[in-house]
């Protein structure tokens, strides 16, 4: 959550700077927590884009939640089956396309595992190898029939749109903005970040990408206009047992926490599912995966961090990508 907020601060001090000049239009901000994080939003130009965000992330989220029993999906979820309305709708047709398209290393299936490990109740705790076993086979996003609003799970089979729903959330607010008269914003939403047109001087915007060993700190970031920044981490909301440490990013294969030298994805694309969708499934794919999906499907740029110390890099980022002075990374260009 913290290197969430680095990004956040890192476009900020970019963006005071450029507030500081007369005759630059005037920010609009507003802060929240959704969605289990906190959101920050900073709209120049437009008084009133900012608050129609915030009602509509907050709107989203009691449709998608998982945990609370009022949202559609929380019902869907209890209930098996259910007629949702045409944004869920819309939500999950999506999300199953990103998981078809990236073979189910994405899988919004996951809810139960996700329960299992303690993610949910905060109870933390690696579960025995029969409980895992006995929820797999409930781990098949195939196996969700969704006709438009009509969907059918199998028997115990829940829905978890966390690692998609932020971006859902960045691809609302980019329509709201794109019908204002704003032409400068810069949100937060938890870690998925809108950069929208560039700075209030026309320079774009620096978005950061965290230090994994220490997520106070980040190790550069990218220079991008009109783009989605999501970033997935190993470091984040994980748990120790043992000595070992357990993110809360499942290998859908295994029902385990992915532990593959990945440290974290960050993907920079236009449309905001694809950004959050590819952010969790590339990390779940591994380094050698994630770069054969890049180069089959393309449309995206990436940031991966691993374990051997190297900032791996799409061709199509490489020159809007700069390591802090003090970072130790290498920067590796996948072809
Ligand atoms: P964050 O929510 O921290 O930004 P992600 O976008 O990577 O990170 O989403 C992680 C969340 O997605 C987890 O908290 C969990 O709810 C869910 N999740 C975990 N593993 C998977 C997976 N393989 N496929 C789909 N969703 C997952
Ligand atoms: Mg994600």
């Amino acid at each position: 959550m913290k290197h969430k907020l680095l990004a956040l601060t890192l476009a900020l001090t970019a963006v005071l700077t450029a507030a500081g000049c007369a005759g630059k239009p005037e920010k609009t901000n507003e802060s929240f927590a959704a969605m289990d994080t906190f959101m920050q939003l900073d709209v120049y130009g437009d008084k009133a884009a900012a608050g129609q965000i915030r009602e509509r992330i907050t709107a989203l989220e009691s449709l998608l939640s998982s945990t609370d029993a009022d949202a559609c999906i929380c019902r869907l979820n209890a209930a098996g089956s259910a007629t949702v309305d045409e944004v869920t709708a819309d939500v999950l047709a999506q999300s199953l396309a990103l998981c078809e398209s990236t073979d189910g290393a994405l899988d919004i299936t996951v809810y139960p595992l996700i329960k299992e490990w303690g993610f949910i109740s905060k109870d933390y705790h690696v579960p025995a190898q029969e409980r895992l076993d006995a929820l797999l086979p409930l781990t098949d996003y195939r196996a969700v029939r969704q006709n438009g609003c009509s969907v059918t799970l199998p028997k115990g089979a829940e829905i978890d749109l966390g690692a998609v729903a932020k971006g859902y959330a960045a691809d609302e607010a980019v329509k709201i903005l794109d019908d204002s008269v704003c032409k400068s914003a810069i949100l937060n939403l938890g870690g998925t970040v809108v950069a929208y047109g560039g700075k209030t001087g026309g320079e774009p915007w620096k978005v950061g990408v965290a230090n994994p060993q220490n997520s106070a700190d980040y190790i550069g970031y990218v220079s991008v206009k009109d783009k989605i920044i999501a970033t997935s981490g190993s470091y984040e909301r994980c748990f120790e047992e043992n000595g070992t440490v357990y993110s809360h990013i499942i290998n859908p294969q295994t029902g385990v926490p992915v532990s593959n030298g990945i440290e974290s994805v960050t993907i920079i694309a236009d449309n905001g599912m694809r950004s959050d969708g590819l952010s969790t499934a590339l990390f779940v794919m591994g380094l050698e995966k994630a770069q054969a999906y890049h180069r089959a499907h393309g449309g995206f740029d990436y940031v991966i961090l691993t374990d051997d110390g190297k900032a791996h890099v799409t061709p199509g980022i490489a020159d809007s990508f700069t390591l802090s002075d003090n970072s130790t990374y290498d920067v590796s260009v996948s072809s």
